[in-house]
């Protein structure tokens, strides 16, 4: 059964009008987003979506801006000036990071575990930079004495990491490494699209110059923005660059007078997106964020717990594992396509494939932001139950039963 929205152009009573028929065969059910993004949207934030769109330079969207400035300010705990959301998902924000920080020829050290550390190296080798990859066996984090060594030794101009990698569902310790690299005089760039929002992320705590994520994970928005954020030596760097960054649209100067006080024009604005990402901040802020950060840590455990008491195994070790996407073991001999495909077509519930060498390998299952419930739990543990059965994988019971207790345990709902 399909789960529609109550305003779903497939329902009649909100579209009557004949016309409308072609668009109810083009636009997309409701699906329960479980996969490694994009993740569910709060009512609040596709309702904010509908409001009339008004110019870049409009006082009122200045003023919004401010605000989700400010908002975005306390997600990513710092106190930077240039904080913003670029046009663009999460790779704008990655392909920003490179492009302005570093110049034809820079050595940059970028950790890669797995499939997100490798795209950083292509983004870099790109924009001109040589590239030393401090590389780890998928479903490892890079070890932070490895890394220091190999920061001294290179003594790279920036060095790069993955803080959650969604590949392989591993959680990687940034602060010791980006102070070694601090030491050396390296610029530190951090991927935080995993984590912005489903666990903590401390941008000046742990001396992080750049930072992106994106709005569709962790933060419960739509695709469309990358959230940015620029310490006040990466600025620097930025306007002491020999040549110009060669993305005009990326040049994170213009952007930073845009949102800064000169308000000069660079692009027109994705005025809907940022009246999402504003709704989606303000809902973070009202539930408050050790709360959603707890949320996500009790979901985490209560999916656990319910796929390891059906026999399933989780593919990350336990030490490394991020509470926002799961990394679920393919059970041998079974058909791992087969089983997503009947998740969303008898439960409309969407989980992701493995990666480049995990392909058929493993699933990846996230509970970020608004899909970090207790009921979305219950409810894919129960299907993927089912799922198995009907793809001739056998009894796979008890997921529920665990969950439950677990929930039960820790006294609480969702
Ligand atoms: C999803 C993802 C990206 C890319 O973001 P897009 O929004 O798809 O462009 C980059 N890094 C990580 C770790 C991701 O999970």
């Amino acid at each position: 059964m399909t789960d529609r929205l109550p305003d779903s152009p497939k329902n009649p009573t909100a579209h009557p009008s004949g016309h409308e028929r072609g668009h109810e065969r083009a636009l997309p059910d409701k699906r329960t987003l479980l996969g490694p993004g994009p993740s569910d949207l709060p009512l609040r934030v596709l309702r904010a979506l509908s409001h009339p769109v008004v110019g870049h330079l409009d006082p009122q969207y200045l003023a919004l801006m401010d605000r989700v400035r400010a908002h975005l300010r306390a997600v990513w705990a710092t106190a930077n000036e240039v904080t913003l959301a670029l046009p663009g998902t999460g790779t704008s924000g990655m392909e920003a990071c490179f492009a302005n920080l570093l110049e034809p020829g820079d050595n940059v050290l970028v950790g890669v575990a797995g499939y997100f550390g490798a795209r950083m190296v292509e983004v870099a080798e790109r924009h001109g930079a040589h590239v030393h990859r401090l590389e780890v066996t998928w479903g490892e984090a890079i070890p932070v004495e490895r890394a220091i060594a190999a920061i001294r030794k290179s003594r790279p101009r920036a060095v790069a990491l993955v803080h959650a990698e969604t590949s392989t569902g591993v959680w990687q310790d940034v602060a010791e490494i980006f102070a070694a690299a601090r030491e050396e005089g390296a610029l530190t760039i951090l991927d935080c699209v995993t984590s912005l929002g489903g666990l903590p992320v401390e941008i000046d705590a742990w001396g992080v110059d750049a930072a992106y994520s994106c709005t569709q994970k962790c933060l419960g928005c739509p695709p469309g923005l990358a959230p940015v954020t620029f310490s006040a030596r990466a600025m620097q760097r930025i306007r002491s660059r020999k040549i110009p960054v060669h993305s005009f649209y990326l040049d994170l100067d213009l952007h930073a007078k845009y949102w800064g006080t000169e308000r000069a024009y660079h692009h027109t604005a994705p005025a809907s997106l940022l009246y999402a990402l504003h709704e989606g901040l303000e809902l973070i802020h009202e539930e408050g964020l050790q709360t959603r950060f707890a949320r996500h840590r009790r979901n985490h455990q209560a999916l656990v717990d319910g796929l390891e008491a059906m026999g399933l195994s989780i593919w990350t070790r336990p030490e490394l594992r991020l509470p926002t996407l799961h990394a679920v073991s393919v059970p041998e001999g079974v058909d791992e396509a087969a089983v997503r495909r009947d998740l969303i077509e008898q439960h409309a519930i969407e989980i992701g494939a493995g990666l480049g060498p995990l392909k058929g390998q493993i699933w990846r299952l996230g509970l970020m932001g608004a899909s970090s419930t207790s009921q979305n739990v219950l409810l894919v543990l129960a299907a993927l139950e089912q799922a198995l059965h009907r793809v001739g994988a056998g009894a796979f019971p008890g997921g529920t039963a665990a969950a439950i207790q677990t929930y039960r345990a820790a006294g609480s709902g969702n």
